[in-house]
């Protein structure tokens, strides 16, 4: 998790200006901070030292059915669980915890071994979850995109009714054999199963609890592991032998600061404190693929429920296709946003960067609840994302609250109504001066923490594509290795502002042409998570 800087409450209130900010997902295979975790003083927190390893996993067609049977039986007795707690809870407030798992421990023993356990454990760290967030949202105390927390789910599609196939298995119930640095086998000791994986294991450590997911006509596993901790002399075989026995590869090159705006036109705005260098990765790419897919979705989600709606069996198809619109337009994304961090991150790394603020966008209405939620789920994922790569080098990563960030002015400090004009463009009324809206918000985290940053002269441009992230703007003599070190500018307005009118260009056609009125919407709806 980020740091918090300075260490406040867990959590991130509106009126904070720097803090911690909380996270939403509880995605199963995928670290998850729920229950929110606390950090001890001094010490670090137990996340930052776990990286989740994905395997692709390549079961002949036996094993296949016998991993859905498995899984099946998993999702039965979550469901069984959930159902029995859902009720108690309706009926009193309370669970009886125990009450409740004994009799499902004990009746799907049998089929899963000691891994029921685990879908036991984890079913009541969601309701802890729950009952936590739903006193913090009682007392006021929850940021206002949550919304009103509630029960966990069961664990299947809606619609058909069909059980979501998930495994959980207790960390000594597994291992890994690894053939070579690309493929392997995975072992489960309670069900005499060897499965081809194919994956690159990153990470060395102490394995946790593995979780093995259908997605999308796959199969997944996801191996938590605890990087450079050594096993249970019990268990010695659960360590994954992986590339890395410890997070921190390189240390930092300097004691610069850096501060990022995060959005979707330009996927990462940096300024610095000590040069007149910004960083800009813009996103067209990931742009149209996120409006692709949300077309394809919708289009399959209408042709879905009209067929459901007029008694045509077809719609089953149709609910197939959305769900694969669903994986795809998650997997695209991540594929993207992922290239983008890991160049981000090496970037800055040469920059001499120790410190890194990222600007926490402040949602100013909510117009369409999905989109807007969508957007703060995937801001969280990149703020995540971007926290496990920083760690690599050694770099820190705060929070910032980025309230008002998108009308305060950072050339003459005042706030102006009208200041962010022809979207993508900032002018100030007051002195004239024009700068990309962008630079405008990372300039003004910065102001927010209490740093200044020269006004930008040289702004390198980047595209993510899907080979990896290429630059717009190649400038003779310039690299991003080799900054100019100027002195910053006096307070006030002295900075003559040049700019890079290529990138102004790429801005403004990057909006009219793949853009449309979706994106207006989205715009104009105040979803500042995606600008
Ligand atoms: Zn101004």
């Amino acid at each position: 998790m980020p740091r918090v800087v300075p260490p406040k409450r867990g959590f991130l209130a509106l009126d904070e200006p720097v803090g911690r900010y909380p996270t939403v997902s509880t995605t199963l295979g995928t670290l998850s901070s729920f229950p929110p975790k606390l950090k001890g003083r001094g010490g670090k927190s137990r996340s930052e030292e776990m990286r989740t390893v994905r395997l692709r996993l390549l079961p002949s067609g036996a094993q296949e059915r016998r991993l859905r049977k498995l899984a099946d039986a998993a999702a039965k007795l979550w469901n069984g669980l959930n159902y029995a707690r859902l009720i108690q809870f309706r009926a009193s407030g309370k669970i009886d915890f125990k009450g409740t798992e004994h009799e499902l421990y004990h009746k799907y023993k049998s089929v899963l071994g000691v891994n029921a356990g685990q879908v036991i454990n984890l079913n009541n760290g969601a309701w802890m979850s729950y009952f936590k967030l739903k006193e913090m949202y009682e007392q006021g105390k929850l940021p206002r995109f949550y919304g009103k927390p509630s029960p966990p789910d069961f664990w299947r599609d809606r619609l058909l009714g069909r059980r979501k196939l998930v495994i959980l298995v207790r960390n000594d119930r597994y291992y890994l054999e690894q053939v070579n640095g690309g493929e392997g086998y995975l072992v489960l000791k309670d069900w005499g199963l060897r499965v081809k994986y194919a994956g690159r294991i990153k990470w060395a450590g102490k394995q946790g609890m593995l979780t093995i997911k259908f997605e999308d006509d796959r199969w997944f596993a996801y191996v938590p592991i605890t990087v450079g901790e050594k096993p249970a002399r019990s268990n010695p075989k659960g360590y994954v032998k992986g590339i890395h026995e410890r997070i921190r590869i390189e240390n930092p090159k300097g004691g610069n600061k850096a501060f990022i705006d995060v959005g979707l036109n330009n996927l990462f705005v940096v300024v610095f404190n000590h040069t007149d260098t910004a960083m800009l990765i813009k996103g067209s790419t990931i742009k149209s693929e996120y409006y692709y897919w949300k077309r394809e979705i919708k289009t399959y989600q209408s042709i879905r429920d009209w067929l459901k709606n007029h008694g045509f069996e077809s719609w089953k198809k149709y609910h197939a296709f959305y769900l694969h619109a669903v994986f795809k337009r998650k997997e695209r994304l991540r594929h993207y946003y992922r290239t983008a961090i890991r160049f981000l991150a090496k970037e800055i790394h040469k920059m001499g960067v120790d410190e890194v603020f990222v600007g926490y966008p402040y949602l100013v209405s909510q117009d369409d609840g999905n989109e807007y939620n969508t957007n703060i789920w995937w801001f969280n994922k990149i703020v995540n994302w971007l926290n496990d790569v920083l760690q690599e080098y050694g770099i820190k990563l705060n929070i910032v609250n980025e309230y008002g960030t998108s009308k305060q002015c950072s050339i003459c400090d005042m706030k102006h109504e009208n200041g962010r004009v022809k979207r993508g463009l900032y002018v100030c009324p007051v002195t004239g001066i024009k700068i990309n809206a962008d630079i405008n918000a990372a300039r003004n985290i910065a102001k927010r923490v209490g740093y200044e940053t020269p006004m930008p002269r040289k702004i390198l441009s980047y595209m993510v594509t899907t080979n990896g992230v290429k630059p717009l703007t190649p400038m003779e003599g310039v690299t991003i290795e080799t900054p100019t070190v100027k002195p910053s500018p006096k307070k006030g307005r002295e900075g003559v502002m040049l700019i890079d009118t290529s990138v102004l260009i790429e801005v403004l056609r990057g909006r009219i042409t793949n853009v449309g009125d979706a994106l207006n919407n989205l715009r104009n709806g105040g979803c500042q998570g995606f600008r």
